[in-house]
């Protein structure tokens, strides 16, 4: 038997969902611009934690973690 795939789990405090979004943000006090963090949400928390981002004005993008993936990370504008 081998280890369970680990699937990647909401980033919401509390929450053990699996991820279906991927919230790229950027703080521009702490980070370059073109650096990326990455939340992972859930579909119950992806409003909630864009929206905590957003109003700060570090979020950059969301992407259904399938495409993200598929996607990459970075290589690629826009
Ligand atoms: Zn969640």
């Amino acid at each position: 038997m081998g280890p369970a795939p680990d699937s990647p789990m909401c980033s919401a405090k509390g929450c053990r969902a699996d991820a279906v979004w991927v919230l790229a943000w950027n703080n521009p006090k702490l980070h370059t611009p073109e650096r990326r963090k990455t939340w992972l949400a859930c579909e119950k928390h992806r409003e909630h934690l864009s929206k905590f981002l957003g109003v700060r004005g570090f979020l950059k993008d969301v992407v259904r973690l399938e495409d993200w993936e598929s996607h990459g990370t970075g290589s690629h504008a826009g």
